[in-house]
């Protein structure tokens, strides 16, 4: 393997301001995959780069990963396997708690990169490495809980009880969207619980997983527990998919790649983690506080332009008040700022690149063909300095049919769409009726309407008087039909992910005794 470019200290990076990219990442040296505990390059010798979508400049080159580089990650990941899943649970949380430390002090530095790789808004981009931040530190705490059970035997003088094991070597396969938050969602449960991890982040933001990596190493973990390899989805996705050495795959990203790794990793009998796509819906009820409800509109729909799974791109409003709503929106919507993240001007920085930028252009052509009302936006934005990058101008449809296309579909852009409804039933129907399930909102001042919504709404995640979007890390994250499988991560839930339940019981009567079978037995040992 041919060593790349020296990691260099998290500590000694530049911060974004100059010409390097921070944690020892700078233009024109080739970024290479981390295997155990070795920065190198591919094996195939491929390249690929990162691009700035704000001003279309190149960031990074960065060596573009094989099957055959997955199987050392995976064989050096197995390897450290045997060694850190007998290190004390409560030393590898002192491992994290470091990590959540360095996280903390080079956090401006981290949201610069992100917004450059990225192009989330920088408050954005600090909120995503704050979710980091937050997991880091929860899941370090979890060194000392990842409690089990003793439970009572039904038969004298035996013990039953449950410990946590870890799975083995995670393949973690992820988005660009929360391009460190996500990551994170994944390394510090799988870490704490004892696993190795493998790690293929979205080859439009493996900056930010560089530099997330760079700091755990430098917090301690050691070489072959924690290991990247870049590359494309089909390529080494495919070759983490079809590893025999990988017992769990923990995915996010869309339903169409999610169903792929379900079906491969159903083949192998592996254990499978989907979070994947969304249509949120905010209601808007008859009775709700309109100013309320129309910032949580302009903060779900159009935050990260857009490209959130817990996006509202619909927005159910009871009917007499939608005109109020529309007029509204389209004023507020008018005013946003597109621009460089990097700019403190801005309110919505660009999409990922210039492929997502026509296929959410189409989608928005589809939408008007189809009979929808487009209200303002449905645009490429190319003014001054805005046509070299990837700029869509903040769209609102109105009158939606609920079944309508832009009322059905994942647009994943800064778009949303009014969809008017007649009643709380209605709204609650419409809600539901989606093929996704992520997460759903609804204002309304009636405390039976919001109870009644509580209990009716079949999305993972709910908010009362709130955006679609805020979800905090020690309660479970996930969603329901196409949105997952069943899983959830964070909280205690996302350890259930990275963990199996070792039920053992314990028996000192010092005699054959028959569960089910040997009913009375004199208690005395
Ligand atoms: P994507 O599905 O294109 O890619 C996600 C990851 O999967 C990438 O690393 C990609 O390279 C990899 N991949 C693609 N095809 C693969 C294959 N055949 N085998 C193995 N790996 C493969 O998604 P994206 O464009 O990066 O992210 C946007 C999507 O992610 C949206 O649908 C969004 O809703 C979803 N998302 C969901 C959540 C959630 O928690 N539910 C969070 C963030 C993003």
């Amino acid at each position: 393997m041919t060593q790349t470019q020296a990691p260099g200290s998290v500590t000694q990076g530049h911060n974004g301001h100059g010409n390097g990219l921070g944690f020892g990442i700078e233009t024109g040296k080739l970024v290479g995959h981390l295997i155990g505990g070795q920065w190198v390059e591919s094996t195939g010798g491929k390249h690929f780069q990162t691009t700035n979508p704000a001003t279309g400049e190149t960031l990074a080159d960065l060596s573009e990963g094989s099957a055959a580089d997955v199987d050392k990650a995976v064989a050096a990941a197995n390897k450290a396997f045997k060694s850190w899943r007998l290190v004390p649970a409560p030393k590898r949380g002192e491992i994290l708690f470091r990590a959540g430390q360095l996280l903390m002090e080079r956090k401006e530095d981290m949201a610069r990169l992100m917004t450059q790789e990225m192009g989330k808004v920088l408050a954005e981009a600090r909120g995503d490495v704050q979710e980091a931040i937050d997991m880091t530190f929860y899941m370090a705490g979890e060194g000392r809980r990842l409690a089990g059970q003793v439970v009572p035997s039904e038969l004298p003088n035996k013990w039953a009880m449950t410990m946590r094991d870890p799975v083995g070597v995670v393949g973690a396969i992820t988005p660009w969207n929360f391009p460190v938050a996500i990551p994170s969602w994944k390394i510090m449960p799988a870490l704490i619980a004892g696993n190795t991890v493998v790690i293929k982040p979205a080859s439009d933001t493996p900056l930010c997983v560089v530099a997330l990596i760079k700091i755990l190493e430098e917090a301690g973990v050691p070489a072959g527990v924690l290991n990247m390899v870049m590359g494309p989805g089909s390529v080494v996705g495919t070759a983490l998919l079809e590893h025999p050495d990988v017992p769990i795959i923990s995915f996010t990203g869309s339903t169409e790649a999610g169903t792929i790794v379900a079906v491969e990793a159903a083949k192998r009998l592996k254990r499978v983690s989907l979070e994947m796509g969304g249509k949120n819906a905010i209601i808007v009820m008859d009775d709700a506080d309109l100013d309320l409800a129309l910032e949580g509109i302009l903060w779900s729909a159009f935050g990260t332009s857009g490209q959130r799974c817990t996006a509202a791109s619909r927005v159910i409003v009871h009917r007499s008040v939608q005109g109020a709503l529309e007029e509204r929106l389209k004023a507020r919507i008018e005013q946003l700022r597109l621009g460089n993240g990097l700019d403190s001007g801005t309110d919505i920085g660009p999409v990922i690149n210039k492929g997502q930028l026509q296929r959410i252009h189409g989608m928005v052509q589809a939408g008007t063909k189809d009979g929808t009302r487009l209200v303002t936006g449905g645009s490429i934005a190319a003014g001054g300095d805005l046509g070299k990058g990837a700029f869509y101008t903040p769209t609102l449809f109105s009158d939606a049919k609920p079944d309508s296309m832009v009322a059905q579909e994942e647009i994943f852009g800064p778009v949303t769409t009014l969809v008017p409804v007649d009643s709380f039933a209605e709204a609650i129907a419409v809600n539901n009726a989606t093929k996704y399930g992520l997460s759903s909102s609804i204002y309304t001042a009636d405390v039976n309407k919001a109870f009644a919504a509580m209990r009716d709404i079949t999305t993972g995640i709910v908010y009362i008087n709130a955006g679609t979007i805020g979800a905090e890390i020690q309660v479970p994250f996930g969603g329901t039909r196409g949105t997952g499988n069943g899983h959830r991560e964070a909280g205690q839930a996302g350890l259930d992910t990275f963990t199996e339940w070792k039920t053992i019981y314990v028996d000192y009567s010092g005699k054959l005794q028959r569960a089910q079978i040997d009913l009375t037995e004199d208690p005395a040992p």
